[in-house]
């Protein structure tokens, strides 16, 4: 588990409970959207308002710390920022999957973004598809 606190501090945010609590219901499942985040948190803190945890993922989000991942028809997932890797995406279950970015991709891209010149921040590659799990169950 990170250290949450040192973590937020560094981005200049105080390190809350609510914050704490909201970064390792994330970090546990990988990727959550702000219903599911809520749903976990509300079991042991009932009092923790859908508002007030998507007003802290926001804030955390604009700060570096928590990254957006799309879901095409569904509620955005929010993952703990990472090196940059490729998300396969299930579009029945929602499921996100990490995986590194293919050392090659590396070679396809730099032609076009040489031809284009264009300054590349960064990579944000998500694939969506239908998982093996979902697939399976379809068939049985
Ligand atoms: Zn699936
Ligand atoms: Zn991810």
């Amino acid at each position: 588990m990170s250290d949450y606190a040192t973590l937020l501090k560094a981005s200049g945010l105080k390190a809350t409970f609510q914050r704490m609590i909201v970064l390792e219901t994330i970090e546990c499942d990988g990727h959550r959207s702000v219903e599911e985040i809520h749903e976990v948190l509300k079991e042991s803190y009932p009092s923790i308002s859908l508002a007030t945890i998507y007003k802290n993922i926001t804030m955390l989000q604009e700060k570096g710390i928590l990254t957006e991942v799309p879901i095409v028809g569904r509620k955005s997932k929010y993952e703990l920022s990472k090196s940059e890797h490729i998300h396969l995406v299930c579009t029945l279950c929602g499921g996100v999957e990490d995986h590194p970015y293919p050392p090659q991709s590396d070679e396809v891209l730099r032609p076009l973004i040489a031809k284009e010149q264009f300054a590349l921040q960064k990579r944000d590659i998500n694939l969506y598809g239908i998982c093996h799990l979902c697939q399976v169950a379809s068939t049985s």
